[in-house]
């Protein structure tokens, strides 16, 4: 069978993983923290625990559970998903997984910098996703703006099509070296254009000239994933049937990224059912 690669280790991501694995899959789980839950403190509301449990315990619990059971773990940060010969190719900061269906288990987050009008910009020049908009900026001026990883990886993408890029960290300390991509780290207070952007306007009161502008803070979220692969989204969720399977084959959403209740007992039940399905679907094709 296909292998199974599971983007999160939060509630919903392992409770996909045991399910999936138990049916006899080959599954792997990338993530790179302990998402919501690692924010949280003492859990009361989740069935099994007398005295509750603290979600730091939780999560260790369910991390041990999956690879006690043979779910392989890796600690990295995926950078998108695309179509690949054999299925998908998940794409990481340190390496490339092939899958025959991938499970996004990411949560909630959505990184969008507060810069005044970023909205009004959306689609008219502001692009959450390089591969899949970089194509339309060849010859002309483009800005990653983010700090992190991600946003290296997106001007990397961009490079390769597009000759005038740089990062713009809006007033953050980057984390790669000046040698990898070209920066401006100040700090960004609005966008300016038309019908479509023109220009960057920073807190010192400069400005620079830009066709498209690529968002890349922190890394990247469902929203960002499912933007790279086609997937429907709607109010910032992953859109999935009753079967968590989105409008992409073989692509299944669970927990936090799906809409309902943010909780734990919720993402559990959206893991099994996302679980299941992928097995199913593995099946079929495999
Ligand atoms: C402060 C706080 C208190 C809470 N208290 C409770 C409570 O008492 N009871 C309750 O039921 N719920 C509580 N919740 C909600 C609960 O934590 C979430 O509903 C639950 O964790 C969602 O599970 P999830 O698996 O969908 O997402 P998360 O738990 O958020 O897991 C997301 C996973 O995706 C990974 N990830 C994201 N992006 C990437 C990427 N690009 N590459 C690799 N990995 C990635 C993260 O590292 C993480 O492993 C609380 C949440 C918070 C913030």
């Amino acid at each position: 069978m296909k292998k199974l690669v599971i983007i999160g280790q939060g509630p919903a991501g392992i409770s996909a993983a045991l399910y999936a694995v138990r049916g006899g899959a080959d599954v792997t789980i990338v993530a790179k923290d302990g998402g919501a839950l690692q924010k949280a403190d003492l859990i009361q509301n989740y069935y099994g625990f007398e005295k509750g449990i603290s979600a730091k315990e939780l999560i260790r619990q369910g991390i041990a559970q999956a690879e006690n059971l043979g779910v392989k773990i890796i600690s990295d940060e995926v950078c998108g998903v695309e179509f690949g010969a054999d299925g998908y190719l998940v794409k990481t900061l340190k390496s490339e997984i092939v899958a025959g269906a991938v499970v996004i288990a990411c949560g909630t987050s959505r990184n969008i910098p507060p810069i005044k009008n970023i909205g009004e910009f959306e689609g008219k020049g502001v692009s959450y996703c390089a591969i899949c908009d970089g194509f339309f900026f060849r010859g002309k001026k483009v800005a990653v703006i983010g700090s992190g990883n991600y946003a290296l990886n997106e001007y990397n993408v961009l490079k390769n099509i597009i000759d005038d890029v740089i990062i713009c960290t809006n007033g953050e300390t980057p984390a790669f070296s000046a040698s990898q991509a070209p920066v401006d780290e100040k700090k960004i207070v609005s966008f300016q254009g038309d019908e479509i952007i023109r220009k960057i306007v920073f807190a010192d009161g400069s400005e620079r000239e830009i066709d498209g502008v690529f968002i890349a803070c922190g890394s990247a979220g469902a929203f960002e994933l499912a933007k790279k692969l086609g997937l429907e989204t709607a109010n910032n969720k992953i859109v999935t049937d009753e079967k968590r399977a989105t409008n992409i084959p073989g692509i299944f959403a669970a927990g936090d990224c799906v809409t309902g209740l943010q909780q734990i007992a919720k993402a559990v039940y959206d893991g099994m059912i996302a679980g299941t399905e992928a097995l199913k679907y593995l099946k079929q094709t495999s």
